[in-house]
């Protein structure tokens, strides 16, 4: 049983449609993935419809844009019930932000001598209910101002680079509690990847999980070296939660991060699943 919880399809900004994702996810020898694309569940039907065609199971997920001391932290949230109001309504706040810096990210783009026109970062969006940092990363591809996306980020749009913008996100404590009042399970992605470490350091994971009830840390993933997953693992076993792994797979829209290149083990994915059923059947949901 390969488990690969961390997807991303063109409904936010990987390049494979869901169907396609779940097609390719089966081919590469998978039997449960989780698609988790950034701030919607728009992907998740046809995900969960490929899936029943082609015998694999998908596990609905989405990827919370949140937030601490104004640095980005993403949240895994799986078996969340889309329909749920506080849930719904922060998420079209956080959509609406990312939509909103696009002209302030592009004035900027310009000021540096790399313009880009709206229109030509639009071209990109797929059927992503919103605009993010890797379409207009696209489209100063496309304009031959930079290589790939990776170079895009480092020289104009990562956290604090000169084209970078903040948004609104949602703080991190606050999204594990709408998470769990929309009946999800909330597994923090990806803590110490690019410089997060100082960020969460372990006494802010742990009052996480005391304050919060944070079911899981994803400790393999392509961002994290061997020592910060080794420690990842052991604060995870210590606090007593989900280690999980998984390749946050972007289709090209992101290289080195391909289906299955970290997986969870099965044990753990059960105990993730009781979860999510245990969830599903509270009062409140
Ligand atoms: P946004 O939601 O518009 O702020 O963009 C966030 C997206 O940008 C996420 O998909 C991240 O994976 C991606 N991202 C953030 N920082 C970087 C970086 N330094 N290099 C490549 N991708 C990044
Ligand atoms: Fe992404
Ligand atoms: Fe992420
Ligand atoms: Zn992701």
């Amino acid at each position: 049983m390969t488990i690969d919880l961390h997807t991303h399809s063109v409904v936010s900004d990987g390049t494979d449609t869901p169907a396609e994702l779940v097609v390719n996810a089966a081919a590469a020898g998978l039997s449960v993935v989780a698609l988790t694309d950034h701030d919607t569940f728009d992907g998740l039907s046809e995900a969960r419809t490929a899936g029943e065609r082609i015998g694999i199971e998908v596990v609905p997920g989405m990827e919370l844009s949140c937030s601490r001391e104004h640095q980005s932290v993403h949240l895994l949230a799986y078996g969340a019930d889309p329909e749920n109001p506080a849930l719904a309504e922060e998420m079209v706040f956080v959509r609406d932000g990312r939509s909103g810096r696009l002209r302030p990210v592009l004035d900027k783009l310009a000021e540096l001598g790399v313009p880009v026109s709206e229109e030509e970062v639009l071209v990109f969006v797929g059927s992503s209910p919103s605009v993010g940092r890797p379409h207009i990363a696209d489209a100063l591809v496309a304009a031959g101002h930079v290589r790939d996306r990776t170079e895009a980020f480092d020289r104009f749009l990562a956290d604090g680079g000169p084209a970078h913008v903040a948004r609104y996100a949602i703080d991190v404590g606050r999204g594990i509690d709408l998470v769990h009042g929309a009946g999800g399970v909330a597994v923090i992605a990806h803590p110490w990847g690019r410089g997060r470490e100082q960020l969460l350091p372990r006494p802010v994971l742990a009052e996480l999980v005391a304050e919060h009830g944070l079911d899981g840390i994803e400790v393999d993933h392509q961002d994290h070296d061997a020592d910060v997953r080794a420690g990842l693992r052991q604060l995870a076993d210590r606090l007593g939660v989900l280690a999980t792994g998984s390749s946050d797979y972007h289709g090209t829209g992101k290289v080195n991060h391909d289906l299955g290149v970290n997986t969870t083990d099965p044990e753990t994915y059960a105990r993730l699943r009781a979860l999510i059923v245990q969830r599903a059947g509270a009062p409140g949901r």
